[in-house]
């Protein structure tokens, strides 16, 4: 039976300690100032927002979802994404997707994660609906609210409420998302409320955030970056965020105009596409509202970081960030302090350290493997093989990168020990491409590697060796990588070989 949800209100317990309670203090402090805006949807003040978050959170209880309960989204960018997530990671546990996963990519989630709902534009007819459907996964349909300030309805068939209902506490598992690492499968990492409230606080410190301050969200929302630095850094300190949909570097100076922004956090390849806009005569500044640009996910180029601060006229902050810290580790500070190019900066969220082989931490100038531990740091990977190691060693996570502190205590990146790819922010583990390009009919060995890339940092390429006898053609591989792998993902260029390297 499908139904509309709208469910009676009535009061609900608000835990400290978790997002609802952050909502729920800025209804009182700032409750007629903005907190959502967007070019297609009206601007929803403070008050508006948590209003329908918790009618939202009421609803999902009404359709049997409650808290631990996994619900993926696969919603396009923009507000409703926003309050989607809002809503879900208030009363349940919220699975971003990104919506344009392949369907096998999305048949491996569901497969893995086994949500109980899947939420869904209404009336999309995407992959995503069809796989769920397949799948026998239940499907949300979400439609904005008609009149001016109404909320969104959620729609679908009413299951049964199997764990508690209401708002999800400290500890509960608020986020869920998937990570590339070293095995073929990506991991899940579980972010508690107060795991994320640790690392939007981090956040809002190190870049001095108020109630007046407002980001320009250019990041997707099914990445920690855009989720916690963009919108829920921002909610945090009371101020507002402007969902800008998919970013577009054509829309970007008339969206400094439209929205008035105080500051953006992007990846450099963001950044740089940016750049290629504004930067068209020499010395040019564009004047805007900024007051700070930030740059996470991956390494910032320093001559990047230096035309960006010239055309925009503030300081551009380089920080690094990591899904299963709930985003910020690091960064370097505002003026007066010292913003060093190259540099990750200084421990801002978690303890930071340098780590020796056997986790014995390391003095300055010395390179090892950088280790974090505090309150962000996620307890742990859900679905690691067994035996495969859990990531933490006396008490550290250990991120994978290498890294040296200088005497002042600002973290240098130089390496990574993990087999990872970051092409321009986005993470491909080399296994996982593997993995699929030996499923291609006529290959009989693959292996995935980084090359590097001008922008990009670096891009993802293969070598193949076909099976005995087989007429293996570059276009076939190519073809079966774009059937069965997200974009992000395709070797940029595939070679076939008579043996690996
Ligand atoms: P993600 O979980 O997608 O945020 O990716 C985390 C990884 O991105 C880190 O472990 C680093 O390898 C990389 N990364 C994040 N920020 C930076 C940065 N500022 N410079 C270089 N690499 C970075």
């Amino acid at each position: 039976m499908r139904r509309t949800s709208r469910v009676p209100s009535s009061p609900l317990t608000v835990p400290s300690g978790s997002l609802a309670s952050v909502l729920e203090r800025n209804t009182r402090l700032h409750g007629s100032r903005p907190a959502l805006l967007a070019a297609d949807r009206d601007a929803l003040t403070h008050g508006q927002l948590w209003d329908h978050v918790a009618q939202g959170v009421r609803d999902l209880n009404h359709l049997g979802l409650g808290r631990g309960d996994r619900v993926a989204l696969a919603l396009p960018q923009g507000a409703d994404l926003a309050l989607a997530f809002l809503t879900v990671a208030a009363g349940a546990t919220a699975v971003p997707l990104n919506p344009a996963s392949s369907a096998s990519e999305f048949e491996r989630l569901f497969q893995d994660l086994r949500p109980r709902a899947l939420i869904l534009a209404a009336g999309d007819a995407s992959e995503a609906r069809r796989v769920a459907d397949a799948s026998g996964v239940p499907v949300l349909d979400l439609t904005p609210g008609t009149e001016p300030g109404s909320p969104p309805r959620w729609t679908g068939t009413r299951q049964a409420l199997k764990g508690a209902g209401g708002f999800a506490g400290a500890d509960d598992v608020a986020l869920v998302l998937y990570t590339s690492g070293t095995t073929a499968r990506p991991k899940r990492v579980p972010l508690t409320h107060a795991n994320l409230l640790a690392s939007l606080h981090a956040i809002g410190e190190t870049l001095q955030l108020g109630p007046d301050d407002r980001c320009l969200n250019v990041m997707p929302l099914f990445h920690i970056h855009g989720l916690v630095a963009c919108l829920l850094a921002s909610l945090g300190a009371g101020g507002s965020t402007a969902c800008t949909g998919a970013f577009d570097p054509a829309r970007f100076t008339a969206d400094l105009d439209r929205w008035k922004p105080t500051w953006y956090s992007a990846v450099p390849t963001i950044h740089q596409a940016i750049l290629s806009r504004t930067d068209t005569a020499a010395g040019s500044r564009v004047p805007s509202s900024l007051r700070l640009i930030r740059s996470s996910s991956a390494a910032l180029p320093p001559p990047v970081m230096e035309r960006l601060e010239a055309v925009f006229g503030v300081p551009v902050l380089e920080a690094y960030g990591m899904t299963e810290a709930a985003h910020q580790m690091a960064c370097n500070p505002l003026p007066p302090r010292v913003r060093k190019p190259g540099s990750v900066g200084l421990a801002a969220g978690p303890e930071v350290a340098v780590l020796g082989a056997s986790g014995e931490r390391l003095p300055a100038g010395v390179h090892g493997e950088v280790g974090i531990r505090g309150p962000n740091v996620t307890r742990g990977y859900e679905n690691l093989p067994e035996g495969a190691p859990d990531g933490f060693t006396h008490g550290w996570f250990r991120t994978g990168d290498q890294g040296f502190l200088d005497a002042d205590g600002y973290l240098f990146l130089t390496g990574r020990l993990k087999e990872l790819i970051n092409r321009g922010g986005e993470k491909i583990a080399p296994r996982e491409v593997d993995e699929v390009l030996l499923h291609c009919p006529g290959v009989a060995q693959a292996v995935a590697f980084a090359v590097p890339h001008a922008s990009l940092g670096e891009d993802v390429a293969a070598a193949v060796v076909p099976r005995p006898g087989a007429d293996l053609q570059e276009a076939a591989v190519r073809e079966f990588a774009f059937e069965h792998l997200p974009a992000f993902k395709i070797p940029s260029r595939i070679l076939i070989v008579d043996q690996l390297p």
